[in-house]
């Protein structure tokens, strides 16, 4: 069963809620803006990211939250509709399901209904295998219903490298379900059915060019499986969580700080999703990224809950920043 699929891989240090680490001998982040005279701050706010926990079928090497079977962290019905309620009472553009594995959560159905009328654009992150078999039929067909934007991990065509990030025979379960996907109209033109994919380096490495990378999925996807996707996003791994602890363990840590901070791009800065996003944890907190939330560092320094949230941050407002944030800035940037 593709659910009992978990990665072989151990884990050193559970690292959440442990607060902002800072890299021996790296400039802090802040520092690096200023000297170039860079600032990251708020601005209009256009996309909740609702975490709904870090349950997970799998146990991949590059996950900042160290999400994974033995997590016991879901969102209740009771903070959805908190979370509901707070989407409500702002303008979105886009709202964006995230996990651990949201498949996994009892009531992500509930979640599902409640937010669709709230924005444009409902995306559902997933790691494709939590969505196999005929348990999650109905759940497809909510997606389906809904026009729900499905965005799923798929780190290499090559599956003894994705393998080796997410798990032994998760390439295989996530074929099968990039088929069922397709069959059901899913990145199919015309369909109006989005299906986009993500891929993170397999190693401490930045990726290469988003253009680049696509090109190849598409042509390899399409010759070896058969299967259809609209677009690809490829991001940096952020150095928290399981993939730090792997950093550490095999000796890569100091150099793939190097990397992220020798390609910093400052042209990045001014797209950074952080300026538009506000994040909520699975029991209701507001963070300005997932990655502050992976850290336990609250939006304004303080742990607000979304039901007490009546006005957004004004333009301006600071955004909490720390190492981790050169994975955003590297490159092509995380945007
Ligand atoms: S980790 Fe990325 S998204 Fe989060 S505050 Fe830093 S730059 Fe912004």
């Amino acid at each position: 069963m593709a659910e009992d699929i978990v990665a072989e891989i151990t884990e050193i240090s559970p690292g959440i809620g442990t607060g902002v680490r800072e890299a021996d001998g790296i400039e802090p982040f802040a520092d690096a803006l200023e000297r170039r005279g860079l600032s990251l701050v708020r601005g209009e706010i256009a996309t909740l990211q609702v975490n709904t926990g870090y349950l997970c079928n799998l146990r991949c090497r590059h996950c900042h939250l160290e999400a994974g079977p033995g997590r016991a962290e879901i969102m209740s019905r009771e903070t959805m509709t908190a979370v509901v309620a707070f989407a409500r009472r702002f303008p979105l553009r886009e709202i964006d399901i995230t996990g651990g594995a949201p498949e996994l959560v009892p009531d992500l159905p509930f979640l599902i209904e409640g937010l669709a009328p709230l924005a444009p654009r409902l995306m559902l992150r997933t790691n494709l295998s939590a969505l196999s078999g005929a348990a999650r039929e109905s759940l497809l067909a909510l997606c389906v219903a809904h026009r729900v934007v499905l965005v799923a991990s798929f780190p290499s065509t090559n599956p003894s490298q994705a393998d080796a990030q997410r798990g032994a025979g998760t390439t295989e379960a996530a074929i099968a379900v990039l088929k069922r996907l397709n069959a059901a109209g899913y990145g199919v033109e015309g369909t109006g059915l989005e299906l986009d994919l993500v891929s993170n380096p397999v190693g401490a490495f930045l990726p290469v060019s988003q253009e680049s990378a696509e090109r190849k999925f598409r042509h390899d996807l399409l010759r070896k499986w058969g299967v259809a996707f609209n677009h690809l996003h490829t991001f940096a791994n952020v150095p928290l969580g399981r993939f730090r602890s792997w950093l550490l363990r095999t000796g890569n840590y100091e150099r793939y700080m190097k990397t992220l901070t020798d390609g910093f791009n400052p042209s990045a800065v001014e797209r950074l999703m952080c300026r538009t996003l506000f994040s909520v944890s699975w029991d209701g907190f507001l963070f300005d990224c997932d990655f502050n939330l992976a850290v336990g560092r609250p939006h304004g320094g303080r742990k607000v809950h979304v039901s007490e949230v009546h006005d957004l941050p004004p333009h301006g407002a600071p955004i909490a920043v720390g190492d981790y944030c050169y994975a955003c800035t590297a490159g092509s940037g995380f945007t």
